[in-house]
């Protein structure tokens, strides 16, 4: 901490502490978008309530729109049908953005081996983590999200490769 030339206080860092602000930030208020598809949505449902309070990693805030949101969690299988659309709404949410794969048949088909389901969600969409079960518990799903935490306060957001790129054209 120091003073410019007008008197002002000024505060000095580096790139690394500034960069543990951002992600301190990030990990503590995800906004997961409102889209479940199958039965672990229920359980999804689950982690917002009371007994296991979602709110507690501040991300209770689920959205109706993919447009508030930087967190898809997909709960349930993806038909072939719906691939598409959710690529769609993961197009449309905010930047930086997380994806988690919840349950066995969004992470790898689970039981459904057969044409009509998308064989792991990974296929159309960047997962950052995967919850296993059919269905995980919502203590699952916390657990899958403390670990996606982690996964985001690793990350560099001043020094990432499009930031780098944006810099070089100033
Ligand atoms: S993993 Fe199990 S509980 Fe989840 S959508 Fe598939 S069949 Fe349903």
């Amino acid at each position: 901490m120091g003073m410019n030339t007008n008197g002002n206080p000024v505060l000095t860092t580096t790139v690394e502490a500034f960069e543990k602000l951002i992600n301190w930030g990030r990990a503590n208020a995800v906004w997961p978008f409102q889209f479940g598809l199958a039965c672990c949505a229920i359980e999804m449902m689950a982690t917002a309530s009371a007994r296991f309070d979602l709110a507690r990693f501040g991300a209770e805030m689920m959205r109706a729109s993919p447009r508030q949101s930087d967190l898809m969690i997909v709960a349930g299988r993806v038909s072939q049908k719906m691939g598409p659309v959710l690529r769609y709404l993961y197009d449309q949410m905010l930047e930086p953005k997380w994806v988690i794969a919840m349950g066995d048949c969004s992470s790898c088909g689970g039981v459904y081996n057969n044409y009509a389901v998308i064989q792991g969600v990974d296929k159309i969409v960047p997962v950052d983590v995967y919850v296993a079960g059919c269905p995980p518990s919502p203590d699952n799903l916390l657990y899958g999200f403390m670990k996606l935490q982690e996964k985001i306060a690793k990350d560099h957001p001043l020094r990432s490769q499009k930031v780098l790129k944006e810099l070089k054209t100033l």
